[in-house]
């Protein structure tokens, strides 16, 4: 059976810890390979070689360093059939949307070609008699980004586009679920001219991942993933002095206001909330129709769409999703099912009993739809990443914005309306980091920047654009004084000021 192993210092390496782990074939449930999984001393030899990288990758000028990321991008672009083939066998999502996974990710990879521009510092002339002041963006070194199953391609390149072009070396730990795209990228690199030890992939499980928090040599550690992992690896990490940022769990809600085109709604609720099978952070889980009338006509709308919704093999062109990527994570979304049911909400779609002929054995989870969901309901507190859609009425807008505001989650959020003062006042008061006007995924583009709010995220910055070149550099600030005739003699015991 074929094997991934990790890409260390240019070359594949064969794991040694004697662990490893079974990655599926979610369209018909059958382990198509293994991955290795990492020990501290297989994490150590990266982190090794990455140092013995990184001054000289820090020494190449941004330009140089811009050409690499702009060959990569090209050989991505010239790959991109067999990345989206790759990273569907694996996750399960739809060959249109793993093409949109790695596009999203190349996107980010463009804006790092920006790099030259972006990294530049400040300067201040004649800041005192013969002074001036400025500031350089410095890489911080060794760098780690520890990424999830749902967005194989696209976070990794979130994390590395950036973290490399500002002169980094960066370990990426992925998902073990689906690790063979991240390992694609780090190859291509290396043909795009990346030197070796500059992007290198660890596989590996907990054991990986506290190698990296406990590893005295890398600075930064970027996480994606859910918000119980997310929060220990910023504690620990931050306790290890490291700088972290940490993105987490969602619970997305739309709110539907009276005035809003249903139809148009309806469309977008589908793609939003069933897309990916609903294994997206910034899926739509939670619909708020404002007021009975609005929701009584959106239930009636949903219902037959969700009902008809296909689900077929990813390989399917007509498919609206394919498989959950393990049998666990569906598992998972069926007990939450059956909690709804418990709890006292409606299941007006249950998709539990679906089967898919020919495929019996793979992941697939047909689409359902809860109405009357409240806030007191542990499947409307928890986030539960499956195609599954909530509703939650609210009779009025004061309380359709109270849900996601009050929600322990912040990550997206959308509201759809005509009114535009409603949905001005919505995106000024909503305590949610990303807001959606007529857009079901406000997912911002590469040169603005990802993050969301409250439990959704643990750190100050958030993910690419600006705020990215901010994670992965640190600043310096020098001032210099030319006097002319030389340094004066005596010296002064107060502090310098400006009077
Ligand atoms: P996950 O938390 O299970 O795994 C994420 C990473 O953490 C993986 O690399 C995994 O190997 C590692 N990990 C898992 N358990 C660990 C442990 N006990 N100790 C240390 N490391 C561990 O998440 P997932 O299931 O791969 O991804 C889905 C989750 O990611 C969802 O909660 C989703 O909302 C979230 N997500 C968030 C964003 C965002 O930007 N906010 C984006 C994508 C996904």
């Amino acid at each position: 059976m074929r094997t991934i192993s990790h890409f260390i210092n240019g070359r594949h390496v064969e794991g040694t810890s004697g662990r490893s782990g079974d990655i599926f074939n979610p369209a018909t449930g059958e382990v198509q390979a293994k991955v290795a999984l990492a020990s501290r001393a297989e994490l150590r030899k990266a982190v090794e070689a990455a140092q013995e990288a990184f001054p000289k990758w820090a020494a190449v000028n941004p330009q140089r360093r811009a050409r690499v990321m702009f060959n990569f991008k090209t050989l991505v672009e010239k790959n991109m059939d067999e990345l989206a083939h790759l990273l569907s066998s694996e996750h399960g999502k739809v060959l249109a949307d793993a093409r949109g996974d790695v596009q999203r990710g190349l996107e980010v990879i463009e804006f790092a070609c920006g790099i030259p521009h972006l990294q530049k510092g400040e300067y201040t002339e004649g800041a005192g008699p013969g002074i001036d002041i400025y500031s350089m963006r410095q890489p911080l070194g060794v760098v780690a980004g520890i990424t999830p199953f749902n967005f194989p391609a696209m976070i990794p390149m979130w994390m590395f586009g950036v973290a490399i072009a500002v002169g980094n070396c960066f370990i990426n730990k992925p998902s073990e679920k689906d690790p063979s795209v991240p390992m694609r990228l780090a190859e291509l690199f290396l043909e795009a001219g990346g030197p070796p030890g500059v992007l290198q992939v660890v596989n590996g499980d907990k054991e990986a991942v506290d190698a990296i928090l406990e590893d005295p040599d890398i600075s930064a550690v970027s996480f994606v993933g859910s918000s119980a992992i997310a929060e220990y690896v910023y504690s620990k990490g931050t306790a290890n002095g490291k700088r972290v940022q940490a993105m987490g769990g969602a619970k997305n809600h739309a709110i539907i206001m009276p005035d809003a085109d249903l139809d148009q709604v309806t469309n977008e609720l589908m793609g939003a909330g069933y897309g990916s099978a609903g294994e997206r952070c910034m899926a739509i889980s939670v619909a708020v129709p404002v007021g009975e009338k609005t929701a009584d006509a959106l239930v009636q709308r949903l219902k037959p769409r969700v009902e008809a919704l296909k689900i077929a093999p990813p390989t399917d062109p007509e498919a609206a999703y394919g498989p959950m990527v393990t049998a666990a994570q569906k598992q998972r979304v069926v007990d939450y099912i059956q909690m709804g049911v418990k709890e006292g909400a409606e299941l007006v779609v249950d998709g539990r009993g679906f089967k898919l002929q020919g495929y019996e054995n793979g992941f697939y989870l047909g689409g359902s739809l809860f109405d009357r969901v409240t806030p007191a309901m542990q499947t409307y507190k928890d986030e539960i990443f499956g195609p599954v859609l909530q509703i939650a009425r609210a009779p009025d807008f004061e309380t359709a914005i109270s849900l996601p505001t009050k929600h322990q989650y912040g990550n997206g959020v959308a509201i759809f309306t005509r009114d535009g003062d409603a949905a001005r006042e919505f995106a000024s008061r909503v305590q949610v980091g990303m807001v959606g006007i007529n857009i079901p995924i406000p997912v911002p583009l590469a040169y603005h920047t990802f993050g969301g709010w409250k439990r959704s995220a643990f750190g100050d910055v958030n993910v690419h654009g600006p705020e990215g070149v901010r994670f992965y550099t640190k600043i310096k600030t020098v001032t210099a004084r030319w006097p002319k005739g030389g340094v004066r003699e005596n010296p002064d015991f107060n502090i310098p000021t400006m009077k």
